[in-house]
């Protein structure tokens, strides 16, 4: 019980993992010696305001590698789905390649954007999420994808990403690992340049002057991204006595708990 777990974390773009779930990732690594895989839908070929397409899918593809590596990972794969428009792929397509995965890694546990959050913006998190959830809601059912090279295998918990408080119900205390986190997300140099391209231009729109954002060489964009992010995951803890920490929803996946009432299977989620 609660031995090594494997993890999957399935995300649409290069830096969602860093942002909604770095920390609680690397304590995962870290602590329980769990292996985390990592699973980018799209190619993430929107994301700049700078480069062009070519030039920046084959930069962010590779600097989401290189976080990979700064939180220990086991692998960071690439799907490579055009970026802003995963609705043209079809659900099912999407639960396939999802579910695949998570037979051939034998996941325990999947990350991902919760497919129920309310006011939820980005088109590609809301495909994502309910990929996710169709496939380890069924990945241990033969009948579905008869085809697939490994044998069915049940997911057992969801970490879903809470990007607003409304769906945010279990806290993760990230104190140990908040320098990590914001390492990984430092490394994902291209899309920390768009963060902060979108604060500048959010700024101008609204007509305000924001001097932290004025004239920023590269340690300057750097600045920016790691203050912003330790007062963000600082305000985060302060709901639930923490310094730093990072918000779920949490969910036992399958039916032994409900029909059986054995809430011991799983006695505490791990961290
Ligand atoms: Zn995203």
């Amino acid at each position: 019980m609660n031995g090594r777990k494997t993890v999957l974390v399935v995300v649409a773009h290069a830096d969602d993992m860093e942002f909604l779930a770095a920390g609680t990732v690397a304590r995962f690594v870290q602590e329980k010696g769990y292996d985390v895989y990592e699973y980018i839908l799209t190619d993430n070929g929107k994301g700049s305001y700078r480069l062009q397409p070519e030039e920046l899918v084959a930069t962010s593809a590779r600097e989401a590698v290189e976080a990979g590596h700064v939180l220990g990972l086991r692998e960071v794969r690439l799907e490579g789905y055009a970026d802003g428009n995963l609705n043209e792929v079809h659900p099912v397509t999407l639960r396939d390649k999802i579910m695949a995965m998570i037979r051939e890694i034998k996941a325990d546990i999947v990350m991902s954007w919760d497919p129920f959050a309310p006011y939820e913006d980005h088109p590609d998190h809301r495909m994502v999420a309910m990929a996710t959830l169709d496939a380890a809601s069924f990945s241990g059912n033969p009948l579905f994808h008869p085809e697939h090279t490994h044998p069915p295998h049940p997911v057992t918990e969801a970490y879903w990403f809470a990007k607003h408080p409304w769906n945010a119900e279990l806290f993760v205390d990230i104190a140990t690992t908040i320098d990590k986190k914001i390492e990984a997300l430092l490394t994902h140099d291209c899309q920390m340049i768009l963060t902060v391209d979108m604060l500048v231009q959010e700024a101008k729109a609204l007509g305000v002057e924001v001097p932290a954002l004025e004239n920023l060489d590269a340690e300057g964009h750097r600045a920016v991204i790691a203050a912003g992010v330790r007062a963000y995951c600082e305000t985060t803890g302060l709901k639930a006595g923490m310094n730093y920490a990072e918000q779920f929803r949490y969910e036992k996946l399958g039916m032994l708990d409900k029909l059986l009432g054995t809430s011991f299977v799983i006695p505490d989620f791990p961290l």
